[in-house]
């Protein structure tokens, strides 16, 4: 047999830095004037424009590029048919879910993080003290002990997960990790019933399937009925099931709702069950001291979850798990083969410890942006930019049930604000079809991105004000644009 591997020689010294690295430099340069240029002008544009037919063709029918074309032609089809055409969370007059606008900060510290390519496992490297203090940072604004445990992860979803993940293997009551949940009681996990839909995700991957999320019902106000919450635990365990967890939410999705979290706290305490928060963009009140009574109770939680990339301004991806109890966490994911063992000695000093707190191995270096923002800015100016949005939200809710027949939808409990218009003139079912054809008429003409959910059943507009870049003059138009679309929907 023959091999065709090749053989070493002087012509296999081939590498994918830049043959020349002063073109290369000058066109890094044009790459990130662009960039900054473009989010410097985005008030100029709408928030979303909808794709030219020929950049839908040109990204969809691109044939695998086998050769290459170069950096600089490669960089112009991006300029031309990506760059412009985002969802428009950046915009000043994007209100849409809740989404983030990131910062041109982050995105230079995003960048400095590429180019340094840290491998976040762990290591004995600058990198990981970084992320160690930006945790501790993460903790201490929370309410949290400095020396809590935590990991940075992707987004909310994950950073929910890996602390749902400890709580299960904390509250099992047998080995989990070596016996699975065969043979085992159905665990138990209680959530209200306006839990975002990673909890529902989470059980499932968990395999405990999603009847093991027990929802509590809302009281008129959006929080959790803990009263039944108690009585719901106690069923439970008079029928075989083993509680283990209560997430608290801290700031619903749908509008903002903050669930009683000390009374989640005295609940758990009593029934010794994992207390949870996701706290995804609501956590982040904690920063400024006139909100942080919203999220009072908080800090008795074993684990809390929050992204950085809602209400934090950083640009994606980024959240951060906290959990008290160090030992608690790393029994859930620590392992340690062979080929990753501490040393003591050498670039492995102090093993891994972002490993041993959640399922990823190689991690990239997301505390840059924290650290870089959180000393450029200080946390003050953060804050100070989250209580710039409750006040929006606040004025926006003052002023938008006075448009005709527009009513708010529940109460504006932080930054968001639910509304719909309801001509008494149409039955329920109409107002449906109404706002939501104001709706798509409202993101469709570039006045602005707002979404839509359904809240009681009822289908109604949302305004998530977690936007650095928005100033009441944005929201102005809006309520502008409202009067005159709901106006123009209804003459037909
Ligand atoms: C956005 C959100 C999540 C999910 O976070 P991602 O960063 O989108 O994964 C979870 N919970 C709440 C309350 C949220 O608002």
């Amino acid at each position: 047999m023959t091999t065709t591997a090749p053989q070493p020689s002087a012509n296999t010294n081939l590498t994918l830095d830049p043959a020349d690295w002063v073109a290369f430099r000058t066109l890094a340069h044009r790459m990130v004037d662009d960039s900054l240029e473009h989010i410097r002008t985005l008030g100029d544009r709408a928030p979303w424009t909808p794709m030219p037919d020929a950049t839908r063709a040109t990204l969809t029918s691109a044939a695998l590029p086998l050769d290459g074309q170069g950096d600089a032609a490669a960089y112009a089809e991006f300029a031309e048919h990506v760059l412009p055409y985002t969802n428009g969370n950046r915009h000043p007059r994007f209100w849409g879910w809740v989404q983030g606008n990131g910062t041109p900060l982050g995105m230079m510290a995003d960048m400095l993080a590429a180019g340094m390519n840290a491998h976040l496992a762990g290591l004995d490297q600058a990198p990981k003290l970084v992320e160690l203090k930006v945790i501790e940072w993460l903790a201490t604004l929370m309410g949290f002990p400095k020396d809590s445990s935590g990991v940075l992860m992707s987004g909310g979803t994950m950073a929910n997960l890996v602390g749902l993940a400890v709580a299960r293997h904390a509250k099992a009551g047998f080995d989990l990790r070596k016996e699975g949940l065969y043979g085992a009681p159905r665990l138990a996990v209680y959530a209200s019933s306006e839990v975002h839909s990673w909890a529902q995700k989470a059980v499932e991957l968990f395999g405990m399937g999603s009847a093991s999320l027990r929802k509590v019902p809302v009281a008129s106000d959006l929080r959790m009925d803990t009263a039944t919450l108690s009585a719901m635990i106690a069923a439970d365990r008079a029928t075989g099931l083993r509680p283990t967890c209560v997430i608290g939410t801290a700031g619903t999705v749908n509008s903002g709702a903050m669930d009683d979290l000390n009374a989640i706290a005295d609940i758990c305490t009593r029934e010794s069950l994992w207390m949870h928060v996701d706290g995804a963009f609501g956590a982040l009140a904690a920063l400024s001291p006139a909100l942080k009574p919203l999220v009072a109770g908080m800090e008795r939680a074993d684990s809390v979850a929050f992204d950085l990339h809602k209400w934090g301004y950083l640009p994606y991806e980024i959240a951060c798990v906290l959990v008290k109890d160090r030992v608690v966490h790393e029994a859930a994911f620590s392992l340690t083969p062979s080929y990753l063992t501490d040393e003591g000695r050498g670039v492995i000093a102090g093993g891994l410890p972002f490993a041993d707190r959640g399922p990823e191995l190689t991690r990239n270096f997301k505390a840059l942006k924290v650290w870089l923002s959180f000393k450029a800015h200080g946390v003050r100016a953060i804050a100070d930019v989250i209580e710039q949005n409750v006040a929006q939200a606040r004025e926006f809710g003052v002023r938008v049930v006075q448009l005709p027949d527009a009513v708010l939808s529940a109460p504006v409990s932080l930054n968001i604000v639910c509304f719909r218009f309801a001509p008494a003139a149409m039955s329920p079912e109409e107002h449906d079809a109404y706002n939501k054809e104001i709706l798509l008429r409202v993101q469709e003409s570039g006045l602005a991105i707002i979404s839509g959910s359904r809240i009681a059943g009822r289908y109604v507009m949302r305004v998530a004000c977690s936007n650095h870049r928005s100033r009441w003059d944005d929201y102005e138009s809006l309520l502008a644009g409202l009067a005159r679309i709901a106006h123009e929907v209804r003459r037909g």
